[in-house]
């Protein structure tokens, strides 16, 4: 999970990084009031920051320096609402203006290539870090980072030393390294990225701007970190199934898809895109849902009420290889969501099952004969008739 600046800089505060003082608002006119806050001990001067999940906020005109109260509600007005690479600002952060002398660049991130977590630090901070890589990688410090003994004041010096800071500036930089270090391990964080770290004009050095990734594996022992969660723009049917543990991706198409095992729903996915190719607009997947090894009829019924509440889905198909699943839980999951669903269920359902009690699983279709359920022996042919009903409904 990505967190916003202002969550970011929060969280930097918790664990004694330097910020500023800031306030959020959501509307231009409750900029005045915070704007004379936070304002107060910089003679009226503040930053007024979009806040949205994607970088080049400055460039887009989504941060404003602002004199005075007025000037800071006029700066609000201007940025909220404004789209910033697709993102639409809902928030402004009006943020204590910082004095700027130097601004750099520090963040610890997951190095996956290497299996390692690495700092990356540069004299030359505020302009886009990816620019700074091509065009002068010299400029840009990259350490690896041990997890077990994380940013020490060894380290931090060591970072330093290879950014090319000199030993007059290294004492006031140390401990803000390792209270970031403490934000990524303390949080259970992939990316802490501040940029720009500044050193003010009376030698301070600050956090000026906060990214923050969140490990979701890693969630069960934060519980505070769910409500970071940004829930206007989470898609309600997936926020829906997480709330019941679904392995459930939203896509675009009109056949909705439930199997068992990410492989199995993975080629599914590609199964039903390819066979829909052969029928008028070409249905594709809707979603990938994934009930896992040993889904119950409970499990399956949920994934159904997910998948038929998503109006764009014409048909489903139900792609299951009994394993640790056994057909006839999955077929008595199938009943009992459509008898859950009475007369809301109008999509038709193409099932096809194989493997463990494979023939008690159909039996158990056969009795029931809803007449929106069709059962297929093969995956190809299930798939070509999902995408020829999804077709047809259109
Ligand atoms: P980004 O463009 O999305 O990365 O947003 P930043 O928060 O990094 O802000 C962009 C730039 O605005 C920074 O690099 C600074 O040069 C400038 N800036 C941000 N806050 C302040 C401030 O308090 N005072 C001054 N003078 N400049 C600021
Ligand atoms: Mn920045």
């Amino acid at each position: 999970m990505d967190l916003f600046e202002y969550q970011a800089r929060d969280m930097f505060e918790a664990h004694g990084v330097p910020v500023l003082p800031a306030a959020v608002v959501t509307e231009a006119g409750e900029a005045a009031a915070a704007a004379e806050q936070v304002g107060a001990a910089s003679g009226g001067v503040v930053v007024v920051k979009a806040q949205v999940k994607t970088g080049g906020r400055g460039k887009a005109g989504g941060v404003k320096l602002a004199k005075s109260p007025e000037e800071a509600v006029e700066a609000a007005g201007a940025i909220l609402g404004m789209d910033i690479k697709g993102h639409t600002v809902h928030r402004v952060m009006v943020a204590q203006g910082a004095k700027i002398a130097q601004e750099y660049y520090f963040s610890i991130l997951l190095d996956r290539a290497n299996r390692s977590l690495l700092a990356m630090c540069s004299k030359e901070g505020g302009m886009e870090i990816e620019q700074l890589a091509v065009e002068r990688p010299e400029a840009l410090a990259k350490v690896p980072v041990d997890a077990n003994t994380g940013i020490d004041d060894a380290k931090a010096t060591e970072i330093l030393e290879t950014a090319g800071f000199t030993a007059e500036e290294q004492p006031a930089l140390v401990p803000v390294l390792k209270q970031l270090w403490d934000v990524y391990a303390g949080e259970d964080a992939t990316l802490v990225e501040v940029n720009p770290l500044v050193k003010t004009e009376d030698g301070a050095v600050i956090a000026l701007d906060g990214k923050v990734t969140l490990d979701g594996n890693a969630e069960f022992r934060h519980a505070d970190h769910a409500a970071l969660e940004d829930k206007d723009a989470t898609d309600p049917l997936e926020a829906a199934a997480k709330e019941k543990d679904l392995n459930y991706v939203k896509l675009d198409g009109s056949v909705g898809i439930i199997g068992n095992g990410a492989g199995l729903v993975m080629s599914t996915l590609d199964v039903v895109a390819y066979a829909g190719e052969e029928f008028p607009g070409s249905p594709k997947p809707a979603n990938f849902l994934d009930i896992g090894g040993g889904a119950s009829a409970e499990v399956m019924s949920n994934g159904l009420h997910i998948i038929l509440g998503d109006e764009q889905v014409k048909s489903v198909f139900v792609n299951v290889f009994g394993g640790i699943t056994s057909c006839d839980a999955v077929a008595n999951g199938i009943v009992g969501a459509l008898k859950n669903l009475g007369d809301a269920a109008t999509k038709p359902l193409v099932v096809r099952l194989d493997g463990n009690n494979v023939e008690e699983g159909r039996q158990i279709l056969a009795d029931f004969g809803h007449p929106l359920v069709t059962i297929e022996e093969t995956m190809d042919g299930a798939a070509r008739r999902a995408a020829e009903l999804a077709a047809a409904a259109n």
